[in-house]
């Protein structure tokens, strides 16, 4: 010791951590929250796909050793112009799966939209770094080798979806054995009272207007036919180990309660916040603990009320279809969320109108044959077929309109 004996003053070495997806809605509130917790956590990976100005902006201000660019259009030059000399630069899904197995890299934050982000998202748990995941769509498309992948590894998969946050947080008041039901709530949505024939006919711009929350356009999407509702029934029994029957839905538009769960004596344990993901992503950067929070606090000054219903199963067909594919479990994750994909793009590309998203998937659904497989090749096989029968339903539909 040079101090005269005494012991330096003891100092946390910052958590160092990816965020892959760092362009989008939770990728830049992930940014806020780090922002808002300073050196306890230092930046190592950025990952965009097409925003190269913004991920120049974010590669100023957080200095990252590595960028990812994973749209493969973007020309090398330009990125290295864009971020300037600092980074390295990696390329395509394969450069966010050697980035996140980095040894600076401890906690990935796994924001890519789609499917697209499940190669990286095993990657990560494979190499056994803290994954904070807000892509679902991995857990749904492959869960059944993410979750066995992540207990062999001893690794946590921290959950940032609000629904689920939630759920995990409002676990800790019991066991597993005397949960009775997980209770996920719902806004509803835009069209949650729009006249069924209005709501089929919707614009994209009637989609994209979300009562509560501010997201990226596809998850808006999946908000307004309820699919992301579908997505987080499945998502919530691999989390939570639960059977499909074991996960309500309730809706509740002002999306104060992010979840619940009911024990077997029949207390209900809930947790609220105002709708803001900083509150979630917060949580899952520095679990097992909590620090102050950046995100919107509840104002109990004014009075408020909050409501629950049942989901109309007519208007939303996509949670019974999720209930469907999660008694099936094998590759019907995969085919559900791909043709849900196809479906998303197609209608926000002008080519099918809104109410024909359910009709795709559920067509897609139908016309697949379930194979029983759990190779990650048998999912992604899964995946390519139903895209492929998803887009010739949208072809057909739109030669016979
Ligand atoms: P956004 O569309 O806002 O952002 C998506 C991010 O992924 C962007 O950084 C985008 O890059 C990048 N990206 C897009 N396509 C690809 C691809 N093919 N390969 C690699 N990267 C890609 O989405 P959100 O932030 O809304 O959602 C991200 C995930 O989080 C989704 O799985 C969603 O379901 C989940 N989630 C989101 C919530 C929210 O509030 N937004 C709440 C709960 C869960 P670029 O922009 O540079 O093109
Ligand atoms: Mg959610």
């Amino acid at each position: 010791l040079t101090n005269g004996g005494q012991c330096p003053p003891y100092r946390r070495l910052p958590k160092r951590i990816a965020i892959l997806g760092s362009t989008g809605s939770i990728g830049t509130s992930t940014l806020d929250v780090v922002r808002h917790l300073g050196t306890d956590y230092a930046v190592t990976v950025l990952s965009a796909h097409t925003q190269l100005d913004l991920l120049a902006t974010q590669v100023a201000e957080f200095r990252p050793s590595v960028v990812v660019v994973t749209d493969e259009a973007a020309d090398e030059a330009d990125i290295r112009r864009a971020i300037g000399p600092g980074p390295a630069i990696l390329r395509g899904a394969a450069g966010m799966v050697a980035a996140v197995q980095r040894d600076d890299v401890e906690l990935v934050v796994a924001a890519v939209v789609g499917a697209a982000g499940l190669p990286a998202v095993l990657a990560a748990v494979e190499a056994g770094k803290t994954l904070a995941l807000a892509n679902k769509e991995s857990l749904v498309v492959a869960g059944s080798i993410l979750v066995p992948l992540a207990r062999k590894n001893n690794v946590q998969i921290l959950p940032v979806d609000s629904e689920h946050s939630a759920v995990f947080q409002a676990m800790a008041a019991g066991r597993l054995s005397e949960v009775r039901r997980v209770i996920l709530t719902a806004s509803g949505g835009p069209f949650r009272k729009t006249p069924l024939e209005q709501m089929r006919k919707a614009t994209l711009a009637d989609a994209l207007n979300h009562p509560t929350w501010r997201m990226g356009s596809k998850i808006t999407i999946d908000s307004a036919t309820m699919f992301n509702k579908a997505l987080e029934i499945i998502e919530a029994c691999w989390l939570f180990d639960l059977p499909p029957d074991k996960v309500a839905v309730v809706v509740h538009p002002e999306s104060v309660v992010h979840s619940m769960v009911e024990f077997v004596d029949g207390s209900v344990i809930a947790q609220l916040s105002p709708p803001d993901m900083k509150t979630p992503i917060q949580y899952a950067l520095t679990y097992p603990e909590r620090k102050d929070g950046c995100g919107k606090r509840l104002d109990l000054s004014r009075s408020f009320a909050l409501h629950f219903e049942p989901p109309d199963a007519q208007r939303f067909p996509a949670l019974a279809m999720a209930y469907q594919t999660a008694e099936r479990s094998g590759d019907a994750g995969a085919v559900l969320n791909a043709a849900n994909e196809t479906a998303v793009a197609a209608f926000m590309a002008g080519r099918i109108a809104f109410g024909e998203i359910s009709d795709v998937v559920q067509r897609t659904i139908t016309g697949h044959s379930l194979t029983p497989g759990k190779e990650l090749d048998d999912l992604l096989e899964a995946d390519r077929k139903a895209r492929v029968a998803a887009s010739a339903l949208i072809e057909r539909r739109g030669a016979s309109a």
